[in-house]
């Protein structure tokens, strides 16, 4: 049985794997058919690319409104990274104080299930955040 394209899809984008347009080199996350730079020249170029989960932040606010799935965690920060290849993804930052936040902060980012509708039902995924020099070095 062939897997569904949202399955695969939704797979892809928790795992960080974009896809490099071979033609120029640009990176897009999630991935696309085709190059909006390169368009006709790109088609059949865009190979898979794993992203290599580390970036940056770039804008930063402070969430007081428990939401359901961290309500242990509130109030929480949420982030948007800029990722080493220049791929955008908005997150939850953690391990950090809101204060010790600043923005070009090096980050690290992982995949986490945050919820399940059903058993066989949809599953929230989200990105979790973390400071690259207080996760360990292992
Ligand atoms: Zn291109």
């Amino acid at each position: 049985m062939a897997i569904p394209r949202f399955w695969r899809e939704i797979r892809q984008r928790y795992k960080g794997i974009g896809v490099e347009c071979k033609n120029c080199g640009e990176i897009y996350f999630p991935p696309r058919d085709i190059c909006p730079e390169c368009r006709r020249e790109s088609y059949k170029k865009m190979e898979d690319y794993e992203l290599k989960g580390t970036g940056e932040v770039v804008t930063y606010t402070k969430v007081h409104e428990p939401h359901p799935e961290f309500k242990d965690l509130s109030p929480y920060v949420m982030a948007i990274i800029e990722m080493d290849e220049g791929v955008r993804l908005t997150g939850h930052l953690v391990d950090v104080d809101y204060e010790q936040v600043e923005r070009g902060m090096k980050v690290e980012a992982s995949m986490r299930k945050l919820g399940e509708e059903s058993p066989e039902g949809l599953i929230y995924y989200g990105y979790k955040f973390w400071p690259l020099d207080t996760h360990g070095k292992d």
